[in-house]
Formats: structure tokens, C-alpha cells, sequence
């Protein structure tokens, strides 16, 4: 089984994410979280807010609304421009993003009288038309054209309509941004590789507006720091890389972008996009509704639009690039198991408390108190189904970084024994050092 297919089993059978109303024979591109992914997708997400918006002082936080009436997307661009090329096969039905198709993310391609046959059945394809990839709904009870509203397909429309607001809550000065995190819904032409393209997804973006001389330079430093993030997150600088998008690979609202790509197991892929959306979109929303979203320069005594710089990714496809860097297979007393090496600070359960298997009233007692008592400030769980081996074994499959066994030993002399995930190490603590030392082994300045 490869890699992938294996986190992908793991990530179901453990509950981290599985695909949606299965019962019902599930939906393409979207996907259910279980306890253990929602614990991991709020730790990436806690740790972008800290390293994006806590550590600093000049960015702020919205939560702008899912759906929004069809102007927002006329003005951003979206209805016109945010579509995909399609094909479809004229024998078996099957659709295909056409680029995607000739760059051979199908498989190999047949070519007959100049034209790519269907890698599923050699039929013939159609000539290729533009799919726009935006969810329509309407809002009320009536759907009329004047009842159309729009999934967001990006969260960063619902920044730039409020820039006046931000502008008057926080009577601050260029340069500032406003992140958000939250989620957005593409009606991928063909969702795959597990979550990395689905149709529902979260989003964290941060809008940082500059003046327009200073973007160049605010671009770099943001590139920059996002790499730098991907590196603390414990990624292997091997696995991980930059790529500047020439003209033509261009957004129609950008003079520049770079790619954070992973090395995934079909290829280097796209994380994150750092991107110069120069005045583009407050420009447009300006103009589409007639409100003034310009900046008055004090030193200048001058009007200007903002240019702003957008580093853009989601959580989902993070989180798959998360548990393909970690996963491991290792062999440990003659028995393979399966680990995910998480960084201690990612690891969704902190630690395990399993107490030593026996009817003994007093150590079932002392291992639920001690249990109880650091489940206050780490993410635990209690365990006392199985030998201690097997138990070991659950929780490095899903990437605990630490276990505490309680024994006979514990309730002579108050110390547990702490056992290392990755070396399997025990070392023996003192019970009133336990949450000092565990602080210090997961705590990360980001
Ligand atoms: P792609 O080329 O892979 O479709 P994109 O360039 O259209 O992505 P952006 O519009 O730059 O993506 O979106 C910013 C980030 O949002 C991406 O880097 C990715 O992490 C995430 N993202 C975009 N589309 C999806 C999707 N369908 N499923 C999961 N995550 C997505």
C-alpha cells in the first residue's frame, strides 16, 4: 500500500477525516472531521494566528460572511474570470480540467488526429469550454435572479468590502492587514488526491494593504515569513520550496506571485500562494458600489488605493502535507508500527495517561486524579483497554509524543514514568514536575 493510501486508511479508521454522508454513498470533494482532525486543524490554525496575527501588532481579524450577493463577485472579477478549462468525454461522460488533462495528472494521454483522446476509454473528448467554479444558491424564498447569491469561493472578499470599517475601528496607518480564517466552496471539476483539492475547504488568508511603492517590497518580506512558518512547523527544508509564477501563469488581478509548494507524492504542489493584488479588487469594489475605499495619506495629502499583498492557504491541504511529512513506519521490538513523528506542538492528543493494569482501587484512583489534573492544561487522554504494548502502539498511530504510565512504583514514591514516542525512551519524573516538563517540550514560539 503506498503512502498515501495508507493515511488515508489511517486517517478513517482513527478519526481524523473521512469522506462525507457516506451512508449515502458520500460526495465528491467533500469531506466529515473527526476528533482527532479537528484537534490537528485547530492547532494549524492556532498556530497561524500566532504567528500571523498575534505576534504582530499592525494586523487584525474579521469573519465575514459565507454567502454574499452576485455585485461582490461582478466587481472582484470572480463571475468572468474564475473559471477552469473543461472537457468532457463524449463516450463515458467523464469530465476532466483540461490543463490538468495535457499536463498527464490522468495518466498517459493517446493522441488521435491532433486531438487527446479520454484517458479512461479512448473516447473522444468535446472542444475544450470554461467551467466557472463558484456555487450558486438564493437567499429567501423565492430564486429569481434578483435572489442569486454566491458561495464565497475565497475569504478575501469579504476583507476588502470592509477596508472603510477597518479603516475607522482601528484609526490605523498604512501598512496594516486583516486575516481570516474560514471557509470557501469551489466546484472543483474534478476533486482528488484525498483533501488537497476538495470542493468545501478552509481558508486562513491575510490581506495586507501597503502603498502602492512599498508592496515590491512588503511581497518579499511576506514570502519570507511564510516559508520561514513552513520550517517551524518541522518541515523538511528538502520537501519544501519556492516557485515565482511566470506572466503567463498569472491571476488576472496580480503583478506577482510565488508558490509554497510540498513535495507530495505525485509531485511538488501548491500550499500556499503569496500574491501582489496590487489595487485590483478595492479598486473594483469602489467602483461597483459607488463607496469611496481609498486611503488619505497624511504625509502626502494624497488619496490612494492601497496595493495589497495576500499570502493564501488552506487548512485542509496543510493538514494533508502535515501527516504525509510525519507519517513513519518503524520496527520496534520485532513488531512494524505505524507513527506519525508530529512535532510535539501538532500533535493533536498531547499526551496519553495509562495506568498499569490492575483491580487495585488506590492506582486506578491516583492515575484518573493525575489524569484529571493535566488534562487541564494539555489535550489528554485516559487509556486502560489493553497491554501497555498495544496501548503504546494506538498512540503512536496517532502521533501522541508522550505516554505516562502510573504504576505500583508511583503511589510509594510520586513519580511516573514519561516514554518518548519517536525513541521510545522512559525516564522516570517527579508527579508535581510532570506539567513543567511537558510545557517545555511542547510550548513553541512560532
Ligand atoms: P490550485 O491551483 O491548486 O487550484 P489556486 O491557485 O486556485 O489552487 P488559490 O486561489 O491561490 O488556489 O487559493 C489559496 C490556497 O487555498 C491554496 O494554496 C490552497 O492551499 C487552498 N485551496 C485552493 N483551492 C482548494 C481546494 N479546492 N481544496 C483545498 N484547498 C484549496
Amino acid at each position: 500500500m503506498n503512502k498515501l493510501d495508507k493515511i488515508i486508511q489511517i486517517s478513517k479508521n482513527r478519526g481524523f477525516v473521512f469522506p462525507a454522508a457516506e451512508i449515502y454513498g458520500g460526495l465528491k470533494g467533500f469531506y466529515d472531521f473527526g476528533h482527532l482532525g479537528v484537534l490537528l486543524k485547530n492547532k494549524i490554525k492556532k498556530l497561524w494566528l500566532q504567528s500571523v496575527v498575534f505576534k504582530r501588532d499592525d494586523i487584525f481579524l474579521i469573519e465575514s460572511s459565507l454567502i454574499g450577493p452576485k455585485k461582490i463577485y461582478e466587481a472582484s472579477g470572480h463571475l468572468n474570470n474564475f473559471q477552469d478549462p473543461l472537457v468532457e468525454c463524449k463516450q463515458c461522460h467523464q469530465r476532466f480540467r483540461n490543463d490538468h488533462l495535457l499536463k498527464g495528472e490522468y495518466g498517459k494521454i493517446e493522441i488521435k488526429n491532433n486531438k487527446p483522446l479520454c484517458p479512461l476509454c479512448k473516447g473522444q473528448l468535446t472542444e475544450e469550454k470554461q467551467f466557472n467554479l463558484m456555487f450558486k444558491t438564493f437567499a429567501g424564498p423565492v430564486e429569481n435572479s434578483a435572489a442569486e447569491v454566491y458561495l464565497r469561493p475565497e475569504t478575501a472578499q469579504g476583507i476588502f468590502y470592509n477596508f472603510k470599517h477597518y479603516l475607522n475601528f482601528t484609526r490605523t496607518k498604512l501598512p496594516f492587514g486583516i486575516a481570516q480564517i474560514g471557509k470557501s466552496f469551489r466546484n472543483e471539476i474534478t476533486p482528488k488526491n484525498f483533501i488537497f483539492r476538495v470542493r468545501e475547504f478552509e481558508q486562513m488568508e491575510l490581506e495586507f494593504f501597503t502603498k502602492p511603492k512599498e508592496s515590491k517590497q512588503w511581497f518579499n518580506f511576506w514570502v519570507a515569513e511564510r516559508y520561514k512558518w513552513f520550517l517551524k512547523l518541522g518541515f523538511n527544508q528538502k520537501n519544501i520550496r519556492q516557485r515565482k509564477y511566470n506572466k503567463k501563469e498569472l491571476a488576472h488581478y496580480s503583478t506577482a506571485t510565488i508558490d509554497i509548494e510540498y513535495k507530495f507524492p505525485w509531485g511538488w504542489d501548491e500550499v500556499e500562494g503569496i500574491a501582489n493584488r496590487t489595487d485590483y479588487d478595492l479598486k473594483n469594489h469602489s467602483q461597483y458600489s459607488q463607496e469611496d475605499l481609498s486611503y488619505f495619506d497624511q504625509t502626502t495629502k494624497k488619496k490612494i488605493i492601497p496595493y495589497v499583498i495576500e499570502p493564501s492557504l488552506g487548512v485542509e491541504r496543510l493538514m494533508l502535507a502535515i501527516l504525509l511529512e510525519f507519517y513513519n513506519e518503524d520496527t520496534v521490538k520485532e513488531e512494524t508500527r505505524n507513527i506519525f513523528k508530529f512535532p510535539p506542538f501538532l500533535a493533536p492528543i498531547e499526551v496519553a495517561v495509562l495506568p498499569l493494569l490492575s483491580n487495585k482501587q488506590n492506582l486506578i484512583k491516583k492515575s484518573q486524579s493525575i489524569y484529571y489534573d493535566i488534562k487541564q492544561n494539555f489535550q489528554a487522554v485516559y487509556d486502560e483497554n489493553g497491554s501497555i504494548g498495544k496501548r503504546y502502539r494506538r498512540q503512536d498511530e496517532i502521533g501522541t509524543p508522550f505516554c505516562l504510565t502510573i504504576d505500583f512504583q508511583t503511589l510509594k514514591d510520586d513519580t511516573i514514568t514519561v516514554r518518548d514516542r519517536d525513541t521510545t525512551y522512559q525516564e522516570r519524573i517527579k508527579i508535581n514536575e510532570i506539567k513543567d516538563y511537558l510545557k517545555q517540550k511542547i510550548e513553541i514560539n512560532i
